[in-house]
């Protein structure tokens, strides 16, 4: 699952997206969460940078902006807490995300997603920072702006998900961006090529980057609206079966031992 910086903007969203999941987990055992920063969160930072630093020296940048992510992690397994739902919250590093060394714009190289699986083993939901992750050199990186949806579609790739299902302050992926036009209906169904063609050009609902490495692993993705019921019908289905094409997911395409490709 993965949630966006609007469907977290204020401390009284944590309640909702834990009512979300509690719902999923009526359906699925392990669940792996990954959640964006607050709101407008990580412009401030960088704002905040850039009042001490004109052009801020990249390594500093970078543990600087990840923070807006770490702040969402920790309150949304607080708001579970509340919820009795057991919850554990890691940074990008935590989680194995493995990255290049190429600071505020890195790409996924590997996922060693070994804590998470603690997690699930010990019946928790991992909570992961989107947007980040650790050079070999072990240094904090981060993914480039939207970078967040890269990181659920990697984990989902290491953790063999059945899904990634994103949940947006849009309720699917539309020919034209629903805030500005509206009286349109979402693509019940897109294949990967349609929904990258959609993302690189006016609405950019998920970042194309997180498309292009779904494509490559075949993982499906679904995008619907973070204030609908999550047990409606997905607004937008992504894969490369057709929209009842979820039972031929990545898990049953015979992949005993992976080899995946990252970012
Ligand atoms: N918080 C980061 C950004 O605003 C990453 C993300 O939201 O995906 O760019
Ligand atoms: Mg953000």
């Amino acid at each position: 699952m993965k949630f966006g910086g609007a469907s977290v903007a204020t401390p009284e969203h944590f309640p909702i997206i834990a009512q979300i999941i509690s719902c999923r987990l009526a359906r699925y055992s392990n669940i792996a969460v990954v959640i964006s920063a607050m709101g407008d969160t990580t412009d401030q930072l960088i704002q905040l940078a850039k009042r001490v630093h004109p052009t801020p020296p990249e390594r500093e940048y970078d543990m600087l902006v990840s923070v807006g992510e770490r702040i969402s992690i920790a309150l949304l397994a607080m708001a579970l807490a509340i919820e009795n739902i057991q919850g554990i919250s890691f940074t990008g590093s935590q989680s194995g995300i493995i990255t290049c060394s190429r600071h505020s714009d890195a790409r996924i190289a590997d996922v060693r997603p070994h804590r998470i699986l603690q997690a699930f083993s010990s019946g928790k939901i991992a909570i992961v920072a989107g947007f980040q992750g650790m050079s070999r050199e072990g240094e904090i990186t981060t993914l480039g702006r939207g970078g967040s949806d890269t990181t659920a579609v990697a984990l989902g790739i290491a953790l063999r998900a059945e899904k990634v299902e994103f949940f947006k302050d849009v309720d699917g992926i539309y020919l034209e961006d629903p805030k500005k036009i509206r009286s349109q209906a979402p693509y019940p169904h897109l294949d990967y090529a349609e929904a990258l063609a959609i993302a690189s050009r006016g609405a950019k609902v998920l970042h194309a980057r997180s498309i292009s490495l779904a494509a490559r692993n075949k993982i499906p993705l679904e995008v619907r609206s973070y204030t609908t019921d999550p047990n409606a019908p997905c607004g937008t289905v992504i894969n490369d079966y057709g929209i009842d094409g979820r039972s031929t997911s990545f898990h049953t395409l015979g992949n005993s031992s992976p080899h995946y490709e990252f970012d």
